[in-house]
C-alpha cells in the first residue's frame, strides 16, 4: 500500500493585532451568520459570530466556510467572536456564476478524501470510483478507497476474495481499506488514517457511509438507511457542508463537495495525467497531443498491450476522454 501523499499539517499562525484571548479553532457548520466553532485545544465548540471588522476585510470570498481555520474569543455561554481566519491552504469551490457573484466555498481545508463503495448492496461501480478518483488528482487532493460490507464477502475457492479481485488494481497507487462497520473489520485502521485531518467522505448511497460515521463516533448519530423509495436518493442529502468531529483535530467533512468539483469539469487533455498508472508512459507517443484513443505509435496502449496496468482502468480513460455520458 503506497504511503498517502499527506503534507504535513500546517501550522497555525496567530496575528498580530488580534484580541488576546483569542483561541484557535474550526468552523464546522453554518447558519448564516452564526458558526460553529470546535475548539482545538479542547473538547467544546462555540456559536459564534463574526467581528465586523473581519467581515468588511473578506468580501471577495465567502466570508467564512467550513473547514476555516480561525481565532475566536470565547464571551461567555458557549458562545464566540470571530477575530481571523486563516488563509485558506485550498478549497472545494463552486464557481462564481457571475463577475459580481463570490466563489461558494464548499470546504475549507480539505486534507484528504476517502470514497467508499461496498463489495455487495449495491454492487460497486468501479465507473463512478474512476471518475472519482480523477476529480481527486485533478484537484491535488489525496485519495483512499474504502471498500465496506467486508462481511457480505466470502472467500473464493481460490483463495482470494471478490474485494480483492476487483479493487486489487487500486493498491498500487490508493491505500485501501477493506472494512466492515458491522463486525468492525479495518476500522481502527481507518480511524489512524483519518487521525488529525479533515476527510472529505464520498460514495454512492446505500454503501454505508452513515454506518461508517457512526461507529467512528457513535456521537455523530447520522440517520441510517434510510433512502427514500420515491426518488431512489437518501432522505437526509446534505445541502451544505458538516464537519464531524471525532476528536478536536480529526474531522470527517460529509459535502456535497466532490460534485460541485465535477462542475467545475477535468479539461480532456489534462484527463490522462489523472491516472497515476499512465504517467510513466506520457509524453512518448508520437503525437504530442495524442488521446491515447486511436493513434499510431501510442505510448500509453503499448504499454496497455505489455500488461503494464488495468485494462478497466483504460476503459475508464477512454469512456471518460470520448465524453461519454456518465451515469453519475
Ligand atoms: P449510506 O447511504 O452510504 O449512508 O449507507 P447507510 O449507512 O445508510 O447503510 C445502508 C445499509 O447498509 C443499511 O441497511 C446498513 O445497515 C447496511 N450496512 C452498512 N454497513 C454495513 C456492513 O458493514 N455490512 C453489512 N452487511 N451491511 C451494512
Ligand atoms: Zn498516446
Amino acid at each position: 500500500m503506497p504511503l498517502p501523499v499527506i503534507e504535513p499539517p500546517v501550522p497555525w499562525h496567530r496575528p498580530e493585532s488580534i484580541a488576546h484571548a483569542a483561541i484557535p479553532g474550526i468552523v464546522t457548520r453554518a447558519y448564516g451568520k452564526f458558526f460553529d466553532v470546535q475548539l482545538r485545544d479542547e473538547p467544546r465548540s462555540l456559536l459564534s459570530t463574526v467581528k465586523g471588522t473581519v467581515r468588511r476585510e473578506r468580501r471577495k470570498t465567502d466570508l467564512v466556510a467550513v473547514g476555516d481555520r480561525v481565532w475566536v474569543v470565547d464571551v461567555g455561554e458557549d458562545e464566540g467572536q470571530i477575530e481571523a481566519i486563516e488563509p485558506r491552504t485550498r478549497v472545494l469551490a463552486r464557481p462564481a456564476r457571475n463577475t459580481e457573484d463570490v466563489e461558494q466555498v464548499v470546504l475549507a481545508n480539505p486534507d484528504q478524501v476517502l470514497f467508499v463503495f461496498a463489495i455487495r448492496q449495491p454492487d460497486p461501480h468501479r465507473r463512478m470510483l474512476d471518475r472519482f478518483l480523477v476529480l481527486a488528482e485533478y484537484a491535488g487532493l489525496p485519495a483512499r478507497i474504502a471498500i465496506n460490507k467486508l462481511d457480505l464477502d466470502p472467500l473464493e475457492p481460490d483463495g482470494r476474495s471478490l474485494s480483492q479481485t476487483i479493487f486489487g488494481d487500486y493498491e498500487r497507487f490508493y491505500p485501501v481499506h477493506y472494512v466492515s462497520s458491522q463486525t468492525g473489520l479495518g476500522l481502527l485502521e481507518l480511524r489512524q488514517a483519518l487521525a488529525n485531518n479533515v476527510t472529505v467522505i464520498a460514495g454512492p448511497s446505500g454503501v454505508g457511509k452513515s454506518s461508517l460515521l457512526n461507529t467512528l463516533d457513535p456521537g455523530i448519530k447520522r440517520v441510517v438507511g434510510e433512502i427514500s423509495t420515491a426518488t431512489g436518493k437518501g432522505r437526509h442529502t446534505t445541502t451544505a457542508t458538516v464537519l464531524y468531529t471525532l476528536d478536536p483535530t480529526t474531522f470527517i467533512a460529509d459535502t456535497p463537495g466532490i460534485r460541485a468539483l465535477a462542475m467545475h469539469g477535468v479539461p480532456a487533455e489534462a484527463l490522462d495525467r489523472c491516472f497515476p498508472e499512465f504517467r510513466p508512459f506520457l509524453g512518448e507517443c508520437f503525437y504530442p497531443d495524442c488521446t491515447h484513443l486511436h493513434e499510431p505509435d501510442c505510448n500509453v496502449r503499448e504499454a496497455l498491450a505489455d500488461g503494464a496496468f488495468s485494462p478497466q482502468r483504460y476503459e475508464s480513460y477512454a469512456s471518460l476522454r470520448r465524453g461519454d455520458s456518465g451515469e453519475w
